[in-house]
C-alpha cells in the first residue's frame, strides 16, 4: 500500500484562499461581524432603563430611525418609524441632530448618510446588518453588463433603474447614467418617466419589483422582461434577447420575502374561507398574481389598519411587522402567509444590546460605526435621489 502520509499547508491570505471555518477573517467581504465595543448581556435587566437614560442624556442631539422591519425591542426607542425611504427624508428633515442612529440595514444609513449634512454622523448599530438583496448587485458586475450593452449599441437607449435597497454604489452608477432611483410606492412612476427617456429598462437589484410593476401595472407581456444574471458570461442571455428585452432585469432577489410561494397561497386560502392575501411587491411573480391585493410596506399597513373588524388577512411581508400590525388589530385575524416563521435576519442584528451600546457610546463622547459614503459616489447617488423626488 502507498504511503499516503500528507501535510496541510494553511491557506495562504490571498484573494483566491478559502478561509476555515473559524479563523482569520476577510475585511472585502464581512463588515463588522464583531462589535468593536462590550455589548450588554442580553438578560441585563436594566437595558430599557439604560437606553432611557442614554437618549434622555443626549436630548435633541441624537435622533433614532426605525424601520418597520425591526424587533419591537428597537421600535420602541424610536423617534420615527417607516419604509427606507421615509426613513431618509426624516434623516434630511433633522439637519440639528448631530447623530442619526439608524436601526435598519447598511444601505438604509447610506441614504441617510447621502441625504444628511456633512456635520451630522449617521450611525448603524451593528455594521453587520446588511441586506443580502443589496448585496446581490456589486458595483464591478454592474459595470461589466453596461460595458456589454455598450457593446451592442443599446447603452444609449436604456435607462438604468435602481430600487432604493442597493448600495451607495449602485445608486452612484445609475446617477452616473442618467437614471432613476426608486421606492416599492413609486416604481410605476419611475417607469413610466424612464420609457420616456428610452425604449429600455435595466432594473436593479430586485427582479420581481420590477417584474411584477411592468407587467401587473404597466401591461408589459412576461415575454418582453429578461433576467441578467451576473454570474453567467453576458449575463446568460444572447445579443438578440438583450435588443428584444424592454426590461433588463437584475438577478436579485428579497430572501424573506422569495420564501412565500404559491402554496403557502393556496394553503392559506383552504385553512381560511375568506382571507384577503396581502403581499409586498418584492414576492415572487406568480405569489403576486395569486394575492388580493400587493403594495409596499406603507400600503400593507395602511390596508391593515383600514380593514373592517372581524376580516381575515394573511401577510406576506417581513414577520416583525406582519406580528406588530397583528397586536396592534386584535379585532382582525392578522397572519404571517407562510406557515414557517422567517424574520430578516440582518434586520433583526439590531438588538437592544447593541442600540444600548451605541447610545451609551455617544454619552461617553464616542462615535461608533459611522457609515460614511465617499463624496465622489454620494454626488452622483443624490442625482438618482434628486430625480427620484423630482418624479412626477
Ligand atoms: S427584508 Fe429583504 S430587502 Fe429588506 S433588508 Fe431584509 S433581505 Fe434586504
Amino acid at each position: 500500500m502507498a504511503d499516503v502520509t500528507s501535510t496541510w499547508t494553511e491557506p495562504s491570505n490571498t484573494a483566491t484562499a478559502l478561509l476555515l471555518l473559524g479563523r482569520g477573517s476577510d475585511p472585502a467581504s464581512e463588515r463588522g461581524v464583531d462589535c468593536p465595543g462590550e455589548l450588554p448581556a442580553p438578560s441585563d435587566p436594566n437595558l430599557v432603563a439604560r437606553a432611557t437614560a442614554a437618549k434622555a442624556a443626549l436630548g435633541d442631539r441624537v435622533f433614532v430611525l426605525g424601520h418597520h422591519y425591526q424587533r419591537d425591542e428597537v421600535i420602541q426607542f424610536a423617534d420615527v418609524t417607516g419604509d427606507s425611504f421615509k426613513l431618509a427624508q426624516q434623516a434630511a428633515a433633522r439637519p440639528d441632530a448631530e447623530f442619526i442612529v439608524f436601526c435598519g440595514v447598511h444601505f438604509m444609513a447610506e441614504s441617510a448618510d447621502i441625504l444628511t449634512t456633512p456635520a451630522q454622523q449617521v450611525i448603524l448599530p451593528d455594521l453587520a446588518a446588511g441586506c443580502s438583496m443589496a448585496d446581490m448587485a456589486v458595483l464591478g458586475q454592474v459595470q461589466t453588463a453596461w460595458e456589454h450593452f455598450e457593446d451592442l449599441g443599446i447603452a444609449g437607449e436604456t435607462v438604468p433603474v435602481t430600487y432604493m435597497n442597493s448600495s451607495a454604489d449602485i445608486k452612484g452608477f445609475v446617477g452616473r447614467n442618467e437614471g432613476v432611483v426608486c421606492t416599492s410606492s413609486n416604481a410605476k412612476r419611475a417607469l413610466d418617466w424612464s420609457f420616456e427617456q428610452g425604449s429600455k429598462v435595466f432594473f436593479l437589484p430586485d427582479q420581481h419589483l420590477g417584474r411584477n410593476t411592468a407587467v401587473l401595472e404597466m401591461g408589459f407581456d412576461l415575454d418582453d422582461c429578461v433576467l441578467y444574471d451576473p454570474h453567467k458570461p453576458q449575463g446568460g442571455l444572447t445579443d438578440e434577447q438583450l435588443r428584444n428585452a424592454r426590461m433588463i432585469l437584475w438577478r436579485g432577489h428579497c430572501s424573506v420575502h422569495g420564501r412565500f410561494t404559491l402554496d403557502s397561497v393556496n394553503d392559506v386560502r383552504e385553512r381560511v374561507p375568506g382571507v384577503n392575501v396581502l403581499v409586498h411587491p418584492e414576492c415572487r411573480h406568480d405569489v403576486v398574481q395569486a394575492a388580493d391585493y400587493v403594495g409596499s410596506t406603507e400600503y400593507i399597513i395602511k390596508a391593515l389598519d383600514a380593514a373592517p373588524a372581524g376580516s381575515a388577512w394573511a401577510v406576506g411581508t417581513e414577520l416583525n411587522l406582519v406580528r406588530r400590525m397583528a397586536l396592534a388589530h386584535p379585532d382582525k385575524q392578522i397572519m404571517f402567509l407562510d406557515k414557517t416563521v422567517c424574520y430578516c435576519s440582518t434586520m433583526n442584528r439590531i438588538d437592544l444590546p447593541h442600540l444600548v451600546w451605541t447610545l451609551e457610546e455617544l454619552v461617553a463622547g464616542r462615535v461608533p460605526n459611522v457609515i460614511t459614503v465617499d463624496e465622489e459616489t454620494a454626488k452622483h447617488a443624490r442625482v438618482a435621489l434628486d430625480q427620484m423626488l423630482a418624479l412626477p
